[in-house]
């Protein structure tokens, strides 16, 4: 099942994803343009696979068809080329695996773990998208696992999980355990309506592309373990996971939308993603070299590759110093 081979083109090149062993990729939603987190988790990613001699891959997680801005696609693959952060093969899109992503749910269904729902209209809408720790919802307290309401509409669909912790070993936070039914409760793979939620569709678009590397930020964290059960009960591998610190104002806030933007940052400094790039290196702890700040993406991005060390990545995030450097 789903085991399909992608064959990833650029230019001339074909990629067979099995001649690699180790794929990482960077997975925007196309929901507005490039943070300065986003570009954290593009360079940390990048670095990561290219470091190991593996692909990288660019995939737009343009699933929530109402959360899509129309342009921003575009916006966010131009931005990555101005960094010279250049994916392996052709972009993929959710929007074109909802096929795959039905073949799971069914796999699913199979296996006994799924339910039909009739709550919580909030929960099912925070479903479609990543959710972020701040707005990860209750608890789903289980209301519906005995069977749905008589005359109830079917909202959604819940994966029933189970009560042992589930853990895993993040290469930078170490070793993370989660009990399913304190944090998330039974979670929601489908809407009543037929889309997929993004813990099931996210899943199963890294075992299609065969990624053996994810690299995000720290906010998917809490994340991790429900995909861990959809992929063990799909019998999926398990990728390698590394969260990567997020990235506040000075004092520690979360930034602005505005002050959060790439474009915002580097305002109108010509040359200003190369420095902008040497301060992410610097925030993801690889210390590059003073005599490398007047140097080209294309440079800076070599140095790191060859130079990544995931053990340095440092335990907190905090500020970029961005505009300060200009
Ligand atoms: N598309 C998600 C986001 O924009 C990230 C998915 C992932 O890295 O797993 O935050």
């Amino acid at each position: 099942m789903l085991l399909q081979e992608p064959q990833l083109t650029a230019g001339n090149t074909i990629y067979r994803s099995t001649d690699y062993r180790i794929i990482g990729r960077f997975a925007p939603s196309p929901t507005g343009a490039l943070h300065t987190g986003s570009l954290v988790a593009a360079v940390g990613s990048y670095l990561m696979a290219k470091h190991a001699g593996g692909l990288w891959l660019l995939r737009l997680d343009d699933l929530d068809a109402q959360r899509q801005i129309t342009g921003m696609a575009d916006d966010i693959m131009r931005t990555l080329e101005s960094f010279c952060l250049l994916w392996d093969g052709e972009v993929a899109r959710q929007s074109c695996h909802t096929g795959e992503y039905g073949e799971a749910f069914e796999a699913l269904q199979q296996a006994g773990v799924l339910y039909p729902c009739g709550c919580s209209r909030r929960e099912i809408a925070m479903a479609s998208s990543a959710p972020r720790q701040e707005d990860d919802c209750l608890p789903y307290p289980g209301t519906c696992r005995g069977g749905l309401k008589a005359d109830s509409p079917i909202r959604s669909w819940r994966v029933a999980v189970p009560g042992n912790e589930i853990c895993f070993n993040d290469l930078r936070k170490g070793r993370i355990c989660q009990t399913l039914p304190e944090v998330s409760g039974d979670f929601a793979v489908r809407r009543g309506d037929g889309e997929y939620a993004y813990q099931l569709a996210v899943v199963v678009d890294d075992h299609l592309a065969g990624v053996t590397q994810v690299v995000r930020g720290e906010d998917l964290l809490a994340s991790t373990p429900r995909q861990i059960y959809i992929q063990t009960v799909l019998g999926y591998q398990q990728p390698e996971y590394c969260h990567l610190p997020l990235v506040t104002g000075s004092d520690g806030a979360k930034l602005s939308k505005r002050d959060n933007l790439i474009s915002y940052q580097l305002g109108n400094v010509r040359g200003g993603e190369a420095r902008l790039l040497f301060a992410v290196l610097a925030f993801l702890g690889q210390n590059p070299p003073a005599g490398l700040e007047s140097c080209s993406c294309e440079d800076l991005l070599d140095w790191g590759v060859t130079h990544f060390d995931a053990g340095r990545i440092p335990c907190e995030g905090g500020e970029i110093p961005l505009r300060r450097a200009f």
